[in-house]
């Protein structure tokens, strides 16, 4: 079979991030990052092997920044593409999977927008400027939201007047479906068990944190919710609070909507907590200085994300590996060693030694002997979302042809 190419682009509303993968390589051929769009100051910085560049953005727009990026795809791609794929954060109810970019579907993404209205509207420009720079190839969108939609109602619905549901959309959907996939899937290859088997529990910690539980490839509950502020503390993000804040807030403060908003998503979670850093390399240093703020931060990461993994236990059968990624998830033994030290219900032990990270930081296994699996696997959602096309690709290729009637 030939090595096919796909690019994938994730466009916010001031950046654009972008790799070439081959089905073959798991090291993208090129990747880079236009940022600080929509100012005159955009900037494009790509590399590809050893080669690293940086190119300006003058216009600051994204039309540009697409644009720049076909020399780079002409010298890097040794062959035509196959496939664009996008990055959405929201599909709604509309996308369960991976779907070819035609109207009907650019209509969904926009129905979509009043939940995201932040990343759904730039998502919409992204693909309407790769479109016209790459314009004879499928363009497909894969959606944060897709992996969940096999969640059950009693998993996705909240306790409210099911006319918010029906008409207006009120339910749980979920984020980072394309990382807890990829990780599960890879944690399964790692236990020799078949693609897509096996009773899962992740912790995808990044900037956002989720969790969720997955069995036999299909995401059972999550931690996320309507919106990505739901669940975990996160980076400056409360993660989940008492819903009357809000009305407490505007009574007592006079704060108004914006205002609370703008706290719960950008003043809180790690930052907040600890009034000092919102990055979680700063606060494990600053808590070994005795930082009192910090030492708060990270225990109640840490406390409420085993809450988040033990209240989502109930959805699975039974357990077959707990698994950490994201770059908290990856890379701080502390915040793993905490959150397991509340696990011990579920017989989850971890070892020190395999805890601390190695140079590379390579997919491994750190339980102790006795204990369910503890699984750190790097993620890797451009490699995700370049299978879930190709996999579309060839589905839509051995199809049968519609007869006429
Ligand atoms: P991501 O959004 O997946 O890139 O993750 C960003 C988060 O990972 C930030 O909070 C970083 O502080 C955190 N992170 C990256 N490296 C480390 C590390 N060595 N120890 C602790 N946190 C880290």
């Amino acid at each position: 079979m030939t090595d096919r190419l796909v690019l994938v682009i994730n466009c916010g509303s001031s950046s654009l991030k972008f790799a070439l993968l081959s089905e073959s390589d798991n090291k993208p051929l090129l990747s880079g990052l236009a940022e600080r769009l929509g100012t005159a100051e955009g900037v494009m910085n790509w590399k590809a092997g050893e080669i690293r560049e940086q190119v300006p953005i003058r216009d600051g727009r994204h039309s540009t920044a697409m644009s720049s990026l076909l020399p780079l795809i002409e010298r890097f791609a040794h062959q035509p593409l196959v496939a664009v794929g996008h990055r959405i954060v929201h599909g709604g109810e509309h996308f369960t999977g991976a779907s070819i970019i035609n109207d009907e579907v650019i209509d969904a993404i926009q129905q979509a927008s009043a939940l995201a209205p932040l990343h759904n509207p730039a998502q919409l420009t992204g693909i309407d400027e790769a479109m016209k720079v790459f314009s004879d190839i499928p363009h497909i969108a894969i959606f944060d939201t897709a992996f969940h939609q096999s969640m059950p109602a009693h998993a996705y619905r909240y306790a409210l007047p099911e006319y918010l549901y029906t008409e207006h959309g009120v339910r749980r959907y979920g984020f980072h479906g394309t990382s807890h996939r990829y990780v599960s899937s890879q944690a399964s290859l790692l236990l020799g068990m078949q693609p897509d088997q096996g009773a899962w529990l992740t912790a995808h910690l990044g900037n956002g944190c989720s969790t969720c539980a997955i069995l036999d490839g299909q995401s059972l509950d999550t931690s996320m919710g309507m919106t990505p502020l739901e669940g975990l503390v996160m980076g400056t993000r409360s993660g989940d609070v008492d819903p009357n804040l809000h009305s407490h807030l505007a009574r007592t403060l006079g704060w108004d909507l914006d205002r609370i908003d703008h706290m719960l998503n950008r003043e809180s979670g790690l930052l907040g907590l600890s009034g000092l850093s919102n990055d979680m390399r700063t606060l494990v240093a600053a808590r070994e200085e005795g930082h009192d703020g910090a030492t708060l931060a990270v225990d109640v990461f840490c406390y409420r994300l085993a809450r988040s993994l033990a209240g989502l236990a109930v959805a699975l059968p039974r357990i077959d590996g707990l698994i950490f990624t994201g770059g908290i998830g990856e890379n701080s033994p502390l915040v793993r060693e905490l959150t397991i030290s509340h696990l011990a219900l579920f017989g989850l032990n971890i070892d020190p030694a395999a805890n601390a990270t190695p140079p590379g930081n390579p997919a491994r296994q750190i339980q102790a002997a006795n204990s369910p699996a503890i699984l750190v696997i790097p993620t890797d959602e451009e490699r995700q979302i370049t299978e879930e096309c190709l996999e579309l690709l060839d589905a839509k290729a051995t199809q049968p042809v519609e007869q006429e009637a």
